[in-house]
């Protein structure tokens, strides 16, 4: 398997890195965890064949991590994507997807897909099996707006990518991502405890619990991103492929 960075940037655009978005591929999978704002420039760079994806998992629905979706399904429908296409997310997708479609195409949440479209719910603790790929969500921690908030645990082909999603530490972290082959997980600052992010000092108390075969740290604030190169932990960067 193997998971690149199409984007691993915060919300602010820090270090001029795109919004948060993963692409993993396998033998079969093929797959994206979030879709931020400025996801399909982002693919397009990489030159990402984006209607091969079969499935899009959100973890919340702050922008820059789900507000890409419209570009994504307006670029299928003009690109005359054919292969269905699951979206699944935190409880309220079914809602907020059209809603932000309205918002930036008006009339584009009604007009007929040339693709079958299915947008799934997914629930905390409940896995769920798309093709090869399971999931199973962990409720996380990341303020009162934009929510359910849902880490992952993603299994495929016999290897586990976790990721954290934005959140403060969480014990729900733990069984997300506990002996993962890769654990991507949120640093947001280096040691500054920030309400509903978190910490790369707060997370290395707990990277021990965790065990994960390999960590990568993502969602960097520009505190994080000047200290990147002193540190021991691999950092992500936009483009960047890891084989795990
Ligand atoms: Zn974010
Ligand atoms: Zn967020």
């Amino acid at each position: 398997m193997q998971l690149q960075f199409v984007g691993c940037g915060d919300a602010f655009g820090s270090g001029g890195r795109f919004n948060t978005c993963f692409h993993v591929t396998g033998a079969s999978a093929n797959f994206l965890i979030d879709c931020g704002a400025s996801s399909l420039p982002a693919l397009k760079r990489l030159e990402i064949d984006r209607n091969a994806i079969d499935l899009i998992l959100i973890t919340h629905f702050h922008g820059d991590h789900f507000a890409g979706l419209p570009f994504f399904l307006l670029d299928a429908q003009f690109s005359r994507r054919t292969r269905p296409l699951v979206i699944a997310g935190p409880e309220g997708i079914e809602t907020k997807l059209p809603a932000v479609m309205e918002v930036m195409f008006e009339h584009s949440s009604r007009t007929k897909q040339r693709f079958d479209l299915s947008v799934v719910t997914l629930a905390a603790q409940e896995p769920c099996s798309f093709g090869e790929v399971t999931v199973t969500p962990y409720p996380v921690v990341h303020g009162e707006s934009g929510g359910p908030f849902l880490a992952y645990r993603i299994e495929a082909e016999g290897c586990v990518v976790s990721y954290s999603a934005d959140t403060e530490w969480s014990d729900a972290l733990i069984p997300a991502a506990r002996d993962a082959d890769l654990f991507i997980a949120e640093a947001y600052t280096y040691d500054k405890l920030v309400k509903n992010h978190l910490s790369l000092k707060t997370l290395e108390a707990r990277l021990p619990a965790i065990n994960a075969k390999r960590v990568v740290l993502t969602h960097m604030s520009d505190d994080m991103l000047g200290r990147v190169d002193e540190l021991p932990y691999t950092a992500a960067s936009d483009g960047m492929v890891v084989v795990f």
